[in-house]
């Protein structure tokens, strides 16, 4: 009948693991004029089937009304393949240089919009170069349909519109939904993948000491004798020659050299944010320039390069462009 086709197939439940599971179900809209006995015979099972699955109480159906239409044997199996993304997406694979902020900019998307996509991603500020990552096509929540979850679960967990699932998912088909299957929630926000990276991003961007010492001269003005002064833009650490000094904070290798500047043997780290750090006065660099450095890897060995007095760290953090005191930073 011309009338069943105006049934929208929004969701199959599958509940089991092959074929024939019982429960397995289609969920419908019901139209305007759709009847128990079209229901009935367009997807070949008997009105008191129908009755008895829906657990109805009258055969009077609405517009609007959800129905579950169960299948008994219309499928033809659960697919192994791996999960695609639902129509719409692209991927991109993350180049050397790129951050989640280039690639909100780069797709015009909001953080939600990404994260939302891509709810299990690490870090924001510290993913690989390569990793695939999906770009979505708005805002909205990925899921994977789990082994015993029915589609009507997500509809109720996140108060997701049937139609609007259905739509960004082109969900038209039984045979289209199985678990592991990767299902785009429109609209939802991926509340628990952004509170979790705010949490990440703020464990990140905190700084550990570079290495620990006696503290020989703070940050600010420093008086010189003989009625002159400086400005001591760093803090320096005392430490034996070779003592390792790690980065303060993960991050691209930026300077590493001789630095004209009295700094001596110099290295040059910069963080997600735009910050930096400096290590002056090295006996040893072991980093190069580009190289990516975890917080609390080795950079260089104590020394006493440039303009020095004794083996020691001098330690710069810079945000905003300028220094600031690094104290302020470390624990
Ligand atoms: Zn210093």
């Amino acid at each position: 009948m011309a009338h069943c086709l105006r049934l929208l197939i929004l969701i199959l439940a599958l509940t089991g693991t092959v074929v024939m599971a019982s429960g397995a179900y289609a969920l419908l809209v019901v139209q305007s004029g759709d009847t128990l006995g079209a229901i009935a015979q367009r997807y070949a099972i008997s009105v008191d089937d129908l009755i008895e699955f829906n657990r109805l109480s009258s055969t009077s159906l609405h517009p609007g009304d959800l129905l579950k239409v169960p299948y008994v044997a219309a499928m033809g199996g659960i697919a192994e393949s791996d999960p695609l993304p639902p129509p719409g997406f692209r991927w991109h694979i993350l180049q050397p240089g790129e951050t989640i902020s280039s690639l909100m900019v780069r797709y015009n998307l909001s953080l939600a919009a990404i994260v939302g996509a891509n709810p299990g991603i690490s870090s924001l500020d510290r993913l690989p170069v390569g990793l695939e990552l999906l770009i979505p096509p708005g805002e909205g929540m990925m899921v994977a349909l789990e082994p015993e979850q029915t589609v009507l679960d997500l509809v109720k967990i996140y108060g997701v519109s049937p139609v609007a699932l259905a739509r960004a998912n082109q969900i038209g088909s039984p045979a289209d939904l199985r678990p592991g299957q990767l299902l785009f929630l429109p609209g939802v926000t991926p509340r628990h993948a952004l509170d979790r990276l705010a949490e990440v991003r703020e464990r990140e961007n905190t700084y550990i000491w570079p290495v620990h010492g006696r503290l020989t001269s703070f940050f600010g003005p420093r008086r010189l004798g003989m009625g002159t002064s400086n400005f001591h833009s760093g803090l320096d650490i005392a430490a034996p020659t070779g003592t390792p000094v790690v980065a303060a904070r993960a991050g691209t290798v930026t300077f590493a050299g001789w630095s004209n500047r009295g700094f001596g043997n110099l290295v040059k780290i910069r963080h997600a944010g735009g910050a930096e750090t400096w290590y002056a006065h090295f006996s040893r660099i072991l980093v190069t320039v580009g190289q990516q450095v975890r917080q609390g890897e080795v950079v260089g060995r104590i020394g006493s390069t440039g303009i020095s007095t004794g083996p020691h760290l001098h330690f710069e953090v810079h945000e905003g462009g300028r220094p600031h005191d690094p104290l302020r930073f470390l624990r």
